[in-house]
């Protein structure tokens, strides 16, 4: 599949990359009609964040869909571990601190899974790990979609791009727990200092001391992950080979069943600020790569492949020393459930 590069050039701004892109998808832009309601997904990262697609690109879009009479709004979705985005009323609070007003962005933010998170439907699928994935009833019904994805690291999927970002990002908070919960750390006690850290931070009380160590109760674990970037002694430990690759396999799943349902969608991938972790534990983190611009295309798997082959390195940026990560085995599972294709034509524009 084709997917477009935007390449940042010496002494261009962003928003020009951004409209030079555009430029060239106008023709996919156009299935976007008057009158629809077109879902901008993006994500504005957790309170110390930096690296996040900033409300002056995304305004750009916005303005370009309402120009042809589309009606966009920005949704995004509250979380599962602590931060302020775990019920609406403080991820709009955040939002707007971080300048994502109806002002700035040109049209209304929306948290789609309601003030809890508590809007969840079901919708059937038949996957090898899931037959059913759990979204807000507006995914359900959404026709109209553009995904805005910031390109970072991440602790489970090793490469973050689109094809997470609909995957978690489109998921109720239901949703989110199931895909996380193959995920089981335990503690190995020898390292652990008792610092309390992974206590603080476990979103479902699940860690407990034994007096010597820390203790992670599995039947109340949901296997977010916080207390594997929580932990600075090496303590906490998960089965990154099989683990890891159950995670990939579920967000596929919840990626191909969410999409499949949608008529009309277009990807976006910024390759800017991009971090070893995501935006949602990210503050001021060491960029890992140099910025490299924007890509597009209609098929989130081609675009997330073509992204990591230009950003990974020669070392492979995206999988941190001593651990395996998942993205090689999502992309090709993903591909083998038919969200999209591995392989891909880059068109620099
Ligand atoms: S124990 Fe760790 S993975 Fe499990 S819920 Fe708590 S923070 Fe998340
Ligand atoms: S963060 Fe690590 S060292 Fe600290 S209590 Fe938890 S497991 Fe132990």
């Amino acid at each position: 599949m084709e997917v477009f590069l935007s390449r940042l050039r010496e002494g261009e701004s962003r928003g020009d990359c951004l409209k030079r892109l555009l430029d060239t998808l106008q023709e996919d832009l156009s299935m976007f009609g008057e009158g629809s309601f077109v879902g901008i997904k993006m994500t504005i990262g957790d309170e110390g964040s930096r690296g996040y697609i900033s409300p002056d690109l995304v305004r750009i879009v916005v303005d370009r869909l309402r120009r042809q009479g589309a009606r966009p709004f920005v949704f995004d979705t509250n979380v599962i571990y602590k931060g302020r985005r775990q019920n609406a009323v403080d991820h709009l609070s955040l939002a707007y601190r971080k300048g994502f007003t109806p002002d700035n962005i040109g049209c209304p933010y929306i948290i789609a899974d309601g003030v809890f998170g508590t809007d969840s439907v079901s919708i059937p699928v038949d996957f090898k790990n899931l037959k059913e994935i759990k979204v807000p009833s507006l995914v359900r019904i959404l026709d109209d979609l553009i995904v805005l994805s910031h390109i970072t690291g991440h602790l489970m999927s090793g490469f973050a791009g689109s094809i997470k970002n609909v995957a978690m990002g489109m998921a109720s908070r239901a949703g989110k727990q199931i895909q996380h919960s193959s995920i089981k750390p335990q503690i190995n006690a020898d390292n652990c200092t008792l610092c309390e850290c992974c206590m603080e931070m476990c979103p479902v009380s699940a860690i407990s001391s034994t007096g010597e160590s820390a203790f992670i109760k599995q039947d109340i674990c949901i296997g977010c992950g916080e207390c594997i970037s929580a932990c600075k002694f090496d303590a906490v430990n998960i089965n990154w080979q099989e683990d890891a690759e159950v995670f990939a396999e579920r967000m596929a799943e919840y990626a191909c069943g969410i999409l499949s349902r949608i008529k009309r969608r277009l990807f976006f991938n910024f390759a800017f600020d991009v971090t070893e972790e995501c935006d949602c534990i990210s503050g001021d983190d060491p960029r890992i790569v140099e910025d490299l611009g924007i890509l597009a295309s209609k098929d989130p798997l081609s675009l997330d492949v073509a992204s990591y082959d230009m950003l990974k390195g020669d070392g492979d940026v995206f999988s941190r020393s001593g651990k395996i990560h998942s993205h090689t085995h999502l992309f090709q599972y993903a591909e083998g459930i038919g969200l999209g294709r591995r392989d891909y034509r880059i068109i620099e524009v």
